[in-house]
């Protein structure tokens, strides 16, 4: 390896041990979930001595990536894999500086794999997050499995009974993931339809459930992306436990709610 891509040699590390806790909490079965990263600190030098892709071209143009690098998860890659291997089984896309045409860098010297079918969202979302919320560099969507099996609840359908139901359930919550998750309906995986939407609703939400399939964050790193899905999820289950021990859960009260939002309303600002 040269010694210019050894600066992201850390980012590497990050996204194997988030992949593999993907793994281990049954949250990526088979290729499921994808992971995108948009780089600082880097340029063509960084990746010169990496074997590149033909051009292709982006769906439409996304004036906000010109001349950015993103690293992406391959299509049919396991987070099993990539926790073992993660340069083998990702790879960084270049965008150009015209914004309508990219090429891949490969960093698996060696087998050249095509990224997740997800880009052309992810990547729309990188444009969306680099123009809105430039801190905001990293995207994962993951299958965990208490939100999903919770988003099943057929009450579950509307964003407020979501995020007051998930926010009772514990203190954590409140304070962690103070602006909830978005809700959106289901929709086939993959389709214009949700990635529109998700988009959309990037606007006002950092987390988005994505009815009984799975969640979509966008974070600051991929550890805070993670910890966040992790303190929604965890709601999720304990929920789900009360109501399979046959209670309701008695859930914070409306004042404990306040009173934790008011004490903590700064708090990771
Ligand atoms: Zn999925």
């Amino acid at each position: 390896m040269n010694h210019h891509f050894a600066i992201i040699e850390p980012l590497y590390q990050e996204l194997s041990e988030i992949a593999g806790y993907l793994w281990e909490r049954g949250w990526a079965e088979l290729n499921a979930g994808n992971i995108s990263i948009r780089l600082a600190n880097v340029s063509e030098h960084t990746f010169q001595d990496l074997a590149i892709s033909e051009t292709f071209s982006l769906p439409a143009p996304i004036p906000a990536l010109a001349n950015e690098f993103v690293l992406i998860t391959g299509t049919g890659r396991r987070m099993r894999q990539i926790a073992k291997q993660p340069k083998e089984h990702t790879m960084i896309v270049s965008v150009h500086s015209n914004a309508t045409t990219y090429h891949i860098y490969y960093t698996s010297f060696g087998q050249q794999i095509k990224p997740t079918s997800e880009l052309p969202t992810h990547l729309a979302c990188h444009g969306v997050l680099k123009t809105n919320k430039p801190n905001y560099n990293t995207i994962l969507h993951t299958h965990p499995s208490d939100l999903i099996s919770f988003s099943h609840h057929p009450d579950m359908n509307n964003e407020e009974l979501i995020n007051k139901t998930l926010w009772k359930m514990h203190p954590e919550t409140v304070v962690f993931a103070p602006t909830g998750m978005g809700f959106i309906p289901y929709q086939i995986p993959g389709n214009t339809v949700i990635a529109n939407a998700t988009i959309a609703k990037l606007a006002t939400k950092n987390t988005i459930l994505w009815q009984k399939h799975g969640a979509f964050a966008v974070g600051t790193s991929i550890t805070q992306a993670f910890d966040v899905i992790d303190v929604l999820n965890k709601s999720a289950a304990m929920y789900l436990q009360c109501k399979a021990a046959g209670f309701e859960p008695t859930g914070l009260t409306e004042a404990e709610m306040s009173e934790l939002m008011e004490v903590y309303k700064d708090f990771g600002k």
